[in-house]
């Protein structure tokens, strides 16, 4: 395993901020602002015809948001990067931006419901066809993407953590002239750098593990300057989904401290997913890092995980016997959090891929935070001795 990013890589990260408006200040301001003002009137004619590049109206270009964007993209080793108001908008648009009515999309298994949930309803009503794949078979991924227009991948898988081996299915893509997209969320920039594996676009829900302290929603793809480019240009200018500068500037925050964070959470879900493993009540741990070895170009694992509990195990009693594990969605933040399966399975939104991918209700998935290992262990511990009958 590789240590992520070097310590020269995070300085620089550190000291990314636009010289000429920030005072020299360490961090970069927010510059909240929705329009650029011309200095005169043969500058507007400048920029509007393309010859000068300058901010102008922040829905497609923001200094705050663009020293995300810069770092973001450095930290995956992309050429540029764009900022969406969420995740969905970074999933949503980068579909739409690259598909026609009729062509048809390719999308592993067990991906974000979310992108299930899209894939069904608006993709399909634009007559875009999507087929699951299992992403571990590299032969049935071959076989679906002869005439395919876009390989949607996200590794590992959510809930089921799938981890597959990105570089190869990345090679397939490419063969069959297929544009690839992977979302990263899980894995981040530190523990995982699609491009160099050879993917066209690698996107984030920047409210996990980007952002890192739950308290923004945005999203951020990165890949080509030419694709950066005509995303920039359709998908957040038409559909206008932009990332706001306050937020960006949180994001600005999170990015400084991913690595050490990302080493914590790696270190404490290991851990602890080593203990559930090794308990009676437990009966599976999906975990990548739980594995003889993680595929290539997976150089670390985080918080994410979920595992299986025996039927002497009741879940209500156990998820409300948990004090530092909180009930809730979303997960990267510094709290631990705790979703029950059995309540995804209940849930009335369709279509759900819960059922399409047959969850297991006496599965559970948890965010393992930053409180400590040991206490964090002490309190399962206690929940699942407090919810055995
Ligand atoms: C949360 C999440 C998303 C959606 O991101 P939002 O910022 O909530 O829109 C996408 N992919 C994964 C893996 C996620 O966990």
């Amino acid at each position: 395993m590789n240590d992520g990013l070097s310590q020269a890589e995070e300085i620089a990260l550190i000291g990314a901020h636009d010289e000429g408006h920030a005072f020299g200040a360490v961090v970069p301001p927010i510059v909240q602002t929705s329009l650029f003002t011309f200095e005169n009137y043969d500058e507007m004619v400048e920029t509007y015809s393309g010859r000068k590049e300058r901010f102008v109206y922040s829905r497609a270009l923001n200094p705050t948001v663009r020293v995300f964007e810069e770092m973001l993209a450095r930290m995956e080793r992309a050429e540029d990067a764009v900022g969406f108001a969420s995740g969905m908008a970074a999933i949503s648009s980068s579909v739409i931006t690259f598909v026609e009515p009729g062509d048809r999309i390719v999308a592993v298994r067990n991906v974000y419901p979310d992108a299930y949930r899209l894939f069904g309803t608006i993709l399909k009503r634009m007559k875009v066809e999507v087929t699951y794949v299992d992403g571990l078979d590299l032969e049935a991924v071959d076989t679906a993407l002869k005439g395919a227009k876009l390989f949607y991948m996200e590794s590992p898988t959510s809930w089921e953590m799938e981890a597959h081996d990105v570089g190869a299915l990345a090679a397939i893509a490419r063969k069959h002239g297929a544009v690839s997209v992977i979302d990263n969320s899980w894995a981040s920039p530190v523990f995982q750098q699609p491009i160099t594996l050879g993917v066209d676009l690698v996107l984030h829900s920047a409210s996990k593990y980007l952002g890192g302290h739950s308290d923004v929603v945005a999203g951020v793809v990165a890949g080509s300057k030419e694709m950066v480019a005509r995303l920039r240009g359709e998908a957040l200018s038409y559909l206008g989904g932009k990332l706001g500068p306050f937020d960006a500037w949180l994001l600005t925050r999170g990015l400084r401290t991913l690595s050490a964070r990302m080493k914590a959470h790696e270190a404490s879900a290991l851990e602890i997913g080593r203990r559930l493993s090794a308990r009676d009540d437990v009966t599976k741990v999906c975990h990548p890092g739980l594995k003889n070895h993680l595929p290539p170009g997976l150089s670390g694992t985080s918080g994410l995980f979920s595992f299986h509990l025996s039927e002497e195990v009741n879940i209500k009693t156990f998820c409300d016997h948990l004090e530092l594990f909180k009930l809730g969605v979303s997960w990267g933040g510094h709290e631990s959090l705790i979703v029950p399966g059995e309540v995804v399975l209940a849930q009335k939104a369709q279509p759900n891929s819960a059922h399409a991918f047959g969850m297991s209700p006496r599965s559970v998935r948890i965010h393992v935070g930053l409180e400590g290992t040991e206490a964090l262990w002490r309190d399962l511990e206690a929940a699942l001795a407090a919810a055995k009958n």
